[in-house]
């Protein structure tokens, strides 16, 4: 098969990259074995890339490690900080093909992608503004002694991203690694391997050295497997399903305790009080559950609403969510496209089966949208109960549940009735409120009268088992440095 194909999407016609991306160059893997690409608007494949298998992630390992020992060493803070400067300019010059290749690959609606893509370049440019802006301390231990230390690269890093937001989780794993002088091999999602391998054209005209950035298209239990248990591999970042980190941590465990960074799942509480502002706490709680198609690790997935306006709210709600536009990702009103995958369509369709089985009652939606194309229609659950697998478990779909509450003591023992801790958030006009519950929610980030604000410069991770460690801000370069403490005996005297 080819190394690279043209593709026509309904916005672009572009050239894609379908090597997997080592030492600069495309290539075949050695098991020469390929895999289809899918698009969720038509369940059709429309092209195919090489696989990577354990070989090939022997291969990106040795060429990380080759450049992290050899070349990528000798590249100044400030040279790699241009670089990845460099990176995030050419993304925004290829903004409207990389949109249409999220699009295409994974359904988003192009404007979200372009949103994606902006956010993505963003990423990659404030940590190139990180690169010179690592180092360790000065520490006055004695006046005998100079004691110092060094914030130094961990190695070669093994990333593993999620499909829900291809580039945008590639931006996240590779800025702050590479920042910090690091090598990577980064594995995309089997369902969405297209756009990280764009970026490996505009890595090598970034200037990279080869071996610095790999980009490896494969399975889980094959490429990723391998990447977790790899004894060359000093560290592991995984996005993905609680279930599958658990995998990561073992296998990392049982090699050679590469450092682990998680970043999982959610069943996010989304509350809203008597004072809210109505129409504001709708639109935030509309976006907080439908935005990527519910296909957010943060999702605000379970809506509690105060006894007093409950009634208001629902009825409102239900209209907001029927006005949300579900069809093709390239339609220039699209709000929500198809889900990313047959399986994950299934698996959020058994959802509402067991909900409906359970005796919740189906207030809008609850069914496909119509004939082809993984699309479901915008879901609101209500009369739930906390055994329900719907209000338990993330479905990871446009599906959420409705409860009301009567005081802030009972939300925020709702809301913190779940394994899970990776968001929250909270509608009142109340400041006293919002900080008072934000201090009790067990959970990494809490908006206030908003939702899915997440920055760059903001760390972003989860409680309990939504994970461990910080992705973005300056937190994440903790990841991705060892620190190295030097104590110097300044003056003559013996042990
Ligand atoms: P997943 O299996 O956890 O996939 C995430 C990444 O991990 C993919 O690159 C995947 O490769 C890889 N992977 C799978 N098995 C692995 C293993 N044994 N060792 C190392 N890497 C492995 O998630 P999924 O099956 O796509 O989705 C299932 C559920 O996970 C969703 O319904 C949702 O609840 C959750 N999820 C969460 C996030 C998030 O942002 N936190 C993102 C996606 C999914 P493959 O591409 O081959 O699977
Ligand atoms: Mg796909």
């Amino acid at each position: 098969m080819a190394l690279s194909q043209k593709i026509q999407t309904p916005s672009c016609t572009y050239e894609q990259p379908l090597g997997l991306f080592i030492n600069n160059e495309f290539v075949k893997g050695v098991d020469g074995k390929t895999f289809e690409v899918i698009n969720p608007h038509n369940e059709k494949v429309f092209v195919s890339v090489h696989e990577a298998t354990e070989q090939d992630v022997d291969r990106a390992v040795a060429a990380a490690r080759k450049a992290l020992e050899g070349e990528w060493k000798t590249v100044t803070p400030t040279a790699r900080g241009r670089m990845l400067v460099r990176l995030a300019d050419l993304m925004e010059q290829h903004c409207d093909t990389l949109a249409a290749i999220e699009a295409l690959d994974n359904g988003k609606s192009l404007s979200m992608a372009k949103a994606d893509v902006a956010n993505s370049a963003n990423c990659i440019r404030y940590y190139g503004g990180w690169a010179d802006k690592i180092h360790g301390k000065v520490i006055d231990t004695d006046h005998e002694t100079l004691t110092y230390t060094r914030h130094e690269p961990v190695g070669v890093c093994g990333q593993i991203i999620p499909w829900n937001f291809p580039l945008l989780m590639w931006a996240w794993k590779v800025g702050p690694a590479v920042a910090a002088g690091n090598a990577v091999l980064i594995k995309s999602a089997e369902q969405t391997p297209l756009s990280a391998l764009y970026m490996g054209n505009l890595v090598k005209a970034a200037g990279f050295p080869a071996g610095v950035i790999n980009v490896l298209s494969g399975f889980g239990r094959v490429a990723g497997a391998a990447i977790s248990s790899h004894m060359g591999i000093d560290k592991v970042a995984f996005t993905g399903s609680t279930a599958v980190g658990r995998q990561v941590l073992q296998a990392a465990a049982k090699s050679n305790l590469k450092k682990v960074t998680l970043e999982l799942g959610g069943k996010s509480p989304n509350i809203v009080f008597n004072d809210a502002d109505i129409d504001n706490a709708i639109s935030w709680v509309n976006f907080g559950i439908y935005f990527n198609h519910g296909q957010c690790c943060c999702a605000g997935s379970r809506i509690l609403v105060q006894e007093g306006i409950y009634d208001r709210f629902l009825q409102r709600f239900k209209e907001r969510a029927q006005q949300n536009k579900v069809g093709d990702p390239f339609h220039p009103d699209t709000f929500q496209g198809p889900q990313v995958s047959q399986l994950q369509f299934d698996r959020i369709m058994s959802y509402i089966d067991q909900g409906k089985k359970d005796g919740a009652t189906v207030e809008v939606g609850g069914e496909r949208h119509g004939t082809e194309g993984y699309y479901i229609q915008p879901t609101i659950f209500s009369n739930v109960n906390d055994e329900m697998s719907i209000v338990k478990e993330e479905i990871f779909g446009p599906v959420c549940s409705i409860q009301k509450f009567k005081t802030e003591e009972e939300a925020i023992k709702i809301a913190n009735g779940t394994n899970y801790g990776l968001a929250a958030a909270i509608h009142t006009k109340d400041l006293n409120t919002s900080i008072r519950v934000s201090n009790e929610l067990k959970a990494g980030t809490v908006w206030v009268n908003s939702y899915n604000m997440i920055s760059y410069q903001a760390p972003f991770g989860g409680f309990k088992e939504s994970g461990m460690g910080r992705e973005l801000g300056e937190y994440a370069l903790n990841n991705y440095t060892e620190i190295k403490t030097v104590r110097i005996r300044l003056g003559d005297a013996m042990f």
